[in-house]
Formats: structure tokens, C-alpha cells, sequence
């Protein structure tokens, strides 16, 4: 861990006043932050040098969000139970809503593979209540993983057997990629860890297994590092995990950690939201993220 933190580095506040911070996504070209505030209906940027504005006062209660290879904002919407894309010019690109002819739960955390295709959890978190979404009953049969290729709107369910799957992030060779379940949220017993699989043809997934169990909390989002070390969320920090699950520490923060993402111009700065903030804290090593053009 001595070589993955700089010890004179401290965790700084950059911003304080949301209900449910999540889904933080950085943006290469403007040195910013984008992220959501779920209850509040929200999308933040954050700038360097600027502060925070808000970027969408309607995002229809949007959770993750990603960069896609073309610097567009790809976005996780509860209120919508879809998956959405902003355009160069502004406008919204509904990208998938639908599943078998069933509307979506609602997506809640999204990444772009290198080949453009487009992987997301459909937990039913906004959906439960009217406290990030609204509520209603789900129609899928249950939460799955879905890949998608957005010039055709082809969309396959690859993963069927987790309870509540939600973060997720592909190793920086892109042949295994994790997804973490947070079923406990709603089972006493249910899992708090994170599973990885092995890429098939770069389309399917295959050899399931628990990467991390994560305590205490939940492993709600999390990214790689280019060693592919594993950075999630947790209820008492950033955890830190090797490629091989072993536990190497934690970076503590003051809140409830929901997500993380690396950034800034070298991007060796790590963007955590947790449950009002959003915080930064430079690390010594580069996230494995692929650095947007926008
Ligand atoms: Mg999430």
C-alpha cells in the first residue's frame, strides 16, 4: 500500500452538500469532474479552479456515469430506468430501455469496453422507492448484466446470477471483468463482494468467482489501477485490492464511500464521492481508465 499512496498527501473536501453522491466520471480535456446527486435530481461538475456547478438540474435521478471512447457522457438513469448518452451538441440519446421487450429495473452503473460496447448493472435500487427514482414493480425477471452495442441497440443479459449487481470495471487488459454484488443491502445474508470473470471472445463472460468479500458496507462502485490493483468503496474508505483479491489497505474517509474514479491531467488523483461529498486525494499510481478525447 506504501507504494500505491504518497504519505504526505491528505484526502481534501471539494464538495459537501448532496444527499447521495455517486457516479463520478472525469473529463480529460476540461480537467473536470462530473457526478450525480441521486435524491436530488442532479448532475454536478466539478472544474479545477472553479468549483462546482450544476451541470443537469434533471437528470432523472441519473446514478453512474462513464466517458465513452468519443468523450460523451454515458449515463445510468433511475427515473428514466434507462441507459442515456450525451451528444456533442447537448441533446440525450436514449441507448437502451428495454430488455426482452420489458422495461429495465434501473441501471445503475455503466462502462465502455475499448470495442465501444457498453456493459451495465440493472439492480432494482431505483425503483424500490420514490427516494431515487420512483417506485414501481420491476418487469425483468431479475438484475442482470447487460452488454450492449450502441450503433444497433443489440442488448444481451451475460450475467443472470447475482442479487443486486452494481459496480463494475473491466482489468486494464480487458480480459476479466468484475462486478460487484450488494444484496446485503436488502437481505440480511445476501453478498457484500466483488466477482470476476473471464472474458469470452470479448462478448461473454465465464469462471465466476468471489474476488473480495468487502466489510464493513458495501463494494458499491470501484475502479482499477494500470497495475490492475482494485480500488472500491466500502463503509469505512477506499479498500484497496491486488490483482490476485489480497487486501492491501485503505485510504479512510469520513463518509460512506458509493464510488470512486482516477483523473487529473496525469491521472493519478482519485475523485471519491461518498454519501454528501465529493473528495479528492492524490495517489502514486495512474488509474488504468482509458483517457477520454473529449
Ligand atoms: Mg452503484
Amino acid at each position: 500500500m506504501k507504494d500505491l499512496v504518497i504519505p504526505i498527501c491528505h484526502l481534501e473536501r471539494l464538495f459537501d452538500t448532496c444527499l447521495w453522491a455517486e457516479g463520478p466520471a472525469y473529463l480529460a480535456a476540461s480537467d473536470c469532474v462530473v457526478w450525480s446527486d441521486i435524491p436530488n435530481n442532479r448532475i454536478l461538475q466539478w472544474v479545477e479552479g472553479l468549483g462546482t456547478r450544476t451541470l443537469s438540474a434533471a437528470s432523472n435521478h441519473a446514478n453512474g456515469n462513464t466517458i465513452d471512447g468519443e468523450g460523451r457522457l454515458v449515463s445510468c438513469e433511475h427515473l428514466s430506468r434507462a441507459v442515456t448518452r450525451r451528444e456533442h451538441d447537448g441533446t440525450r440519446t436514449v441507448l437502451a430501455s428495454h430488455f426482452d421487450g420489458k422495461r429495465l429495473n434501473s441501471p445503475n452503473d455503466v462502462v465502455v469496453k475499448s470495442d465501444g460496447t457498453i456493459w451495465f448493472t440493472d439492480p432494482t435500487y431505483g425503483i424500490l422507492t420514490d427516494y431515487e427514482g420512483e417506485r414501481a414493480d420491476p418487469e425483468q425477471d431479475g438484475c442482470y448484466v447487460y452488454r450492449l452495442q450502441p450503433e444497433t441497440g443489440e442488448i444481451n443479459a451475460v450475467i443472470r446470477t447475482m442479487v443486486k449487481p452494481n459496480g463494475l470495471a473491466f482489468s486494464p487488459d480487458e480480459r476479466r471483468l468484475y462486478v460487484s454484488d450488494t444484496g446485503v443491502s436488502h437481505q440480511t445474508d445476501g453478498p457484500h463482494h466483488i466477482k470476476v470473470f473471464d472474458l469470452v471472445a470479448g462478448e461473454k463472460v465465464q469462471n465466476e468467482r468471489v474476488f473480495a468479500e468487502i466489510a464493513p458496507g458495501v463494494p458499491d462502485g470501484f475502479r482499477l489501477d494500470e497495475f490492475g490493483n482494485v480500488w472500491t468503496s466500502s463503509g469505512n474508505g477506499v479498500q484497496v485490492f491486488s490483482p490476485e483479491g489480497e487486501f492491501l489497505g485503505r485510504i479512510a474517509v469520513p463518509e460512506a464511500v458509493s464510488n470512486l474514479t482516477f483523473g487529473g491531467p496525469k491521472n493519478n488523483r482519485l475523485f471519491i464521492t461518498a454519501t454528501t461529498s465529493l473528495y479528492a486525494i492524490y495517489v502514486g499510481v495512474r488509474g488504468s481508465t482509458r483517457r477520454s478525447a473529449f
